[in-house]
């Protein structure tokens, strides 16, 4: 038996994914800046406020997402889910998800906390009252905040999802620097985990600082890299969950993937790739 880990897509060691809230015009400019570096953004939507078509519209928002882009739940009326009755949140999230997934015509699992989210807890509501909820929801994932970090760890629980930094974080360049520096395939062989850069934030936010060529100056270093895979925070999950899903022999020795997706990870000695409805052999 050897340590495996995950890789992501075409085995790469590396992923990069966004993700901003509250449904901004701004999240145009911000989706044309991303773009010319081939990285992905999840927008986080208030249901509310998408009705009422006075900032980014439903037609701009499908527009997004034929580009490749990801609508997550982001609260019908902005409830930070810890600081509200589970009723409350429920209803919050649920009038948001089904919203969403009308008027664009998608199903949507996705989301981010309003607010506090899960930071600030109060009225008798914690995070395992939120966490189930959510989960029958069918809300596979939320991100959270306020731990900015530069582990670049995939979740232990997805419903906790901290990203590493918001683009405003005094240390982001060093952060990118050393993400991008890193050699997961190298070095001692129980610290080969993959590496996942997570940045969040509000479009409007560079509008208000006058600074987008903030914005241009993290993407020209941490986009276009061949050896990064460029992901909405969903594909993040459903990959890893493909990844976790693989259903492997007791000595370790053959795996078979159940899913639709190819899956890639690596041993201590050389790397692997099990498609869709497969069972391999490894040969070490
Ligand atoms: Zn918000």
């Amino acid at each position: 038996m050897a340590y495996r880990f995950l890789r992501f897509p075409e085995g790469k060691t590396k992923a990069v994914t966004l993700s901003y809230d509250d449904g901004c015009k701004a999240d145009l400019r911000l989706a044309e800046t991303i773009e010319k570096y081939g990285m992905k953004c999840t927008f986080n939507i208030n249901s509310k406020r998408l009705a009422n078509g006075q900032d980014l519209t439903a037609d701009d928002m499908k527009d997004l997402m034929a580009r490749g882009h990801e609508a997550a739940v982001h609260g019908h009326d902005h409830l930070a889910c810890g600081i509200v009755s589970a009723a409350m949140g429920i209803n919050d999230v649920i009038t948001c998800r089904k919203a969403l997934e009308t008027t664009f015509s998608k199903i949507i699992r996705g989301m981010a906390y309003p607010d506090t989210g899960i930071t600030a807890l109060a009225n008798g509501t914690d995070y395992s009252t939120v966490k189930p909820y959510l989960t029958d929801l069918g809300i596979v994932y939320s991100r959270t905040l306020g731990g900015d970090n530069d582990s670049f760890e995939l979740p232990c629980d997805w419903h906790a999802w901290m990203p590493t930094a918001h683009h405003s974080n005094p240390e982001i360049f060093a952060y990118i620097d050393k993400f991008l520096s890193a050699d997961p395939d190298s070095g001692y062989t129980a610290k080969r985990h993959p590496l996942l850069f997570y940045m969040w934030g509000h479009s409007f936010e560079f509008d208000s600082n006058n600074n987008w060529e903030l914005l241009d100056r993290i993407c020209e270093k941490l986009g276009g890299n061949d050896d990064v895979w460029y992901a909405t925070n969903i594909e993040i999950y459903e990959y890893v969950n493909a990844y976790n899903s693989l259903i492997w022999s007791a000595d370790d020795k053959k795996v078979y993937n159940p899913t639709l997706i190819p899956v890639y990870f690596q041993l201590p000695e050389k790397a692997y790739c099990v498609l869709p409805g497969k069972t391999l052999t490894i040969s070490f």
